[in-house]
This record gives C-alpha cells, structure tokens and sequence, in this order.
C-alpha cells in the first residue's frame, strides 16, 4: 500500500459495530474478511496492528433474536457474552487465511486505570505483538456495569492506543469525519479534514450522531481524540462502510485528522517519575545530557549504550558515560532496535529498521530529567 499510514508504526484500529454487524442479516462476514486482507498488508509491510471491534452486543442481538427495544443491562450482558465468542472466532477465522493468529483481550476499566493492572495488560499485549499476533480487543461487557465501565469503544481504543504509545489510532466509523454541522440536517455543513488542536468550536461541531446499534457517536469521538493527542497518539475518523477501509485510507480517502500534541502535563510526567526501570537504561553522551538539560528529546544519536531488555513504551533510566542517573522516560523503541540505531541520526532509522519510526528515541513529553545537583551527587 503506497500510504498515508505509513509515517505510522504501531496503529491502533476501532470498529464500530454497524460496520460488522447488520440488524437483519447479522455478521457482515465479506466486510470482515476485507478489513482482515488490509490488516495483513499492512502486517506485511512493518505496521504493528491492534485491534478493538465492538460488535459483541450487536451480534449477540441477533444470535439471540432479541427484540427491538433498549435492552436491559442484565440483557445487554447476555447478548454481548454470545456475540464475543462469535467475535472472537470470525476474527481468528479471518486473520488466518493470512495465516496470522488473533489474541482475545476483554479489558475492564480497572485494567487502564490501576496501575498495576495497567502494566500487567500492557504486558501481555506487548507479548502478543512480538509474538506476531494480532491483539483483538473488547470491553469485558458481561461483566462491566455501568459505574465501572468506559461505556463506548471510542474511548476504550483510545485508551489502549495511548497505554500501548500507539502512534495513530483509526477510528472506522459509519460517517467519514467530523462536519461543522450535522451533514444530514444542514446541506452548508463543511467537512473538516485535518484538527490542530481541540478547540471549543471543534467540540460544538460534533454534535451526536450515534444509531442504534453503536453507542459512539461523534462526542466520543471527539473524547477519543482528547485522550490519544494528549497521549502523543495521532488520531483519524474515517469512514469503514464500504470494504478495504484501510486501503482506502491508506491511499488517501477522505477522513479527519487529528494531531498528537504530546503532554507535558505533571500527571503524566509524575507517572514517568514513578515508574521503576530497574535495569533498563540508555547511557547517553555529553551533547545529548545538556540537550536534556535544556528541554529537548534524546535522539538515537546521543545514545552510547543501551542497557537490559524492553519493549517500546516502557520506561528505562537515563545515565551518563560515568554513570551518574539523569532521569527516565518512555522509550519508542523495543531493546534490540533502540541498539541498531544508537549513535546515529535520525533519517537513517528507516535504513536501518525498515520503518520509519520517531525520530526521537524518547520524546520530552515522555521524560523527566533529575535536578543536576542531584545527579551530580550520584556521581561522587
Ligand atoms: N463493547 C460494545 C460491544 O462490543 C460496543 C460499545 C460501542 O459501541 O462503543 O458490543
């Protein structure tokens, strides 16, 4: 695929379930089996995917002939336990004409927000991608009630995107992008292609558009993009109606963009803070230390070393040639690729790795550096 996608490694894909799931005829297995032909050639070509299908509630509906109405939870938890299991297994039976192997992930909202929880999905997706498979992930419905859950899979994929340092997250939807106003209401409505920043105009413009069989409408959306920017996580809505929505993406069909900004928030670095990396670490040499020093990410180039095993996205310490600890951060790259392209610049990386992935080898969102004072006593 020649590609709008491929400035992104490690992409993030939600589906939402009127793309999946059809009130009458059920699973839409010929739109399923496409997306599954886009996934593995996107695999194919170094991207790293991640699913998050929401369809469960909607499939179980029509497994189990269930009536028209608004369900109760109690009926919703019955309907998404027989449509998971379906799920699951049409997306294994998909992925494996490709011969690529699928990993169910259930998440409740305790799993993203505790941190030892959070490590330990991060843990195991992690596993599942370096084992090459494809991570398919759902809210746990059955058991989620409604105080102790996310409620809409815009927001859940948005979260997983940032927990796993996705660098795009795809929102594949029934509408194509965000309007300045309801497209069906107003014909003036003006499509709006590219978000710099979530400003009050762009929140008043999603106004709600959710049907009846997804509980996302353009207010999650926009929620989504609120959670992956601030994460450092690109974000696209695009439209999946018709089949090969990645291609078509990929290719440049028409979709709103919205852009990273990256935190520099005191939360998230108070979390970098206390994170322990025990015996991970990048030794780093004199230019890059005062770079740090005065704000800036450290560049592969500036790295001498580097220490211990780790995938992207968790934290390792920053030294010194002598050993003095400078501070810590979010590596973007895993151990062994971190070592291919220390030492040097940046523009090499694609050569190097064969995928273009950031410049920065931590970003300086995603560290924090000690007092010097401090890391001059380390030293002694
Ligand atoms: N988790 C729900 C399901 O799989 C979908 C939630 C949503 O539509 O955002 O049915």
């Amino acid at each position: 695929m020649a590609s709008k996608l491929s400035p992104y490694r490690r992409i993030v894909v939600k589906i939402g379930s009127s793309l999946l799931v059809d009130r009458k005829d059920g699973l839409k297995g010929g739109w399923l089996d496409s997306l599954c032909d886009d996934i593995a050639e996107l695999r194919a070509a170094g991207h790293e995917i991640l699913v998050v299908s929401s369809g469960a509630i909607a499939l179980g509906r029509t497994v189990l002939d269930l009536p028209a109405r608004t369900l109760k939870l109690e009926e919703n938890q019955a309907a998404a336990a027989v449509g998971q299991i379906a799920l699951a297994r049409v997306f294994s039976q998909s992925l494996a004409r490709h011969g690529l192997t699928a990993g169910q992930i259930l998440l409740t909202l305790g799993d993203t927000e505790q941190r030892r929880r959070y490590l330990n999905a991060r843990a195991t997706i992690s596993t599942l991608l370096q084992l090459g498979s494809v991570p398919v992930i759902n809210e746990n419905d059955t058991v989620a009630t409604s105080e102790i859950r996310y409620g809409d899979n815009d927001r859940l994929a948005a979260r997983v995107a940032t927990m796993m340092t996705a660098d795009l997250l795809i929102l594949l939807s029934d509408v194509d992008g965000l309007y300045s106003a309801p497209p069906k209401l107003n014909p003036d409505a003006r499509f709006v292609d590219h978000v710099g920043e979530i400003t009050a105009d762009i929140e008043a413009m999603a106004g709600d558009v959710g049907t009846e069989l997804s509980r996302g409408g353009m207010v999650t959306k926009i929620e989504a993009a609120k959670v992956a920017s601030r994460g450092g996580t690109a974000m696209v809505i695009a439209s999946g109606r018709a089949e090969h929505p990645l291609e078509a993406l990929a290719r440049g069909a028409r979709a709103t963009w919205f852009d990273p900004v990256g935190s520099s928030s005191s939360a998230r670095k108070k979390w970098i803070a206390g994170q322990l990396p025990r015996e991970r670490a990048v030794v780093i040499d004199e230019g890059a230390e005062q770079a740090l020093r005065r704000g800036k990410s450290l560049l592969p180039a500036g790295v001498v070393d580097v220490r211990g095993t780790f995938t992207r996205g968790d934290t390792v310490a920053i030294v010194n040639a002598a050993g003095a600890r400078l501070g810590q951060g979010l590596i973007a790259y895993d151990s062994a690729d971190a070592q291919r392209i220390a030492g040097r610049r940046s523009s090499e990386i694609e050569q190097l790795l064969g995928f273009s992935g950031r410049a920065e080898m931590i970003h300086r969102d995603d560290l924090i550096v000690e007092a010097a004072a401090k890391a001059a006593v380390v030293r002694e």
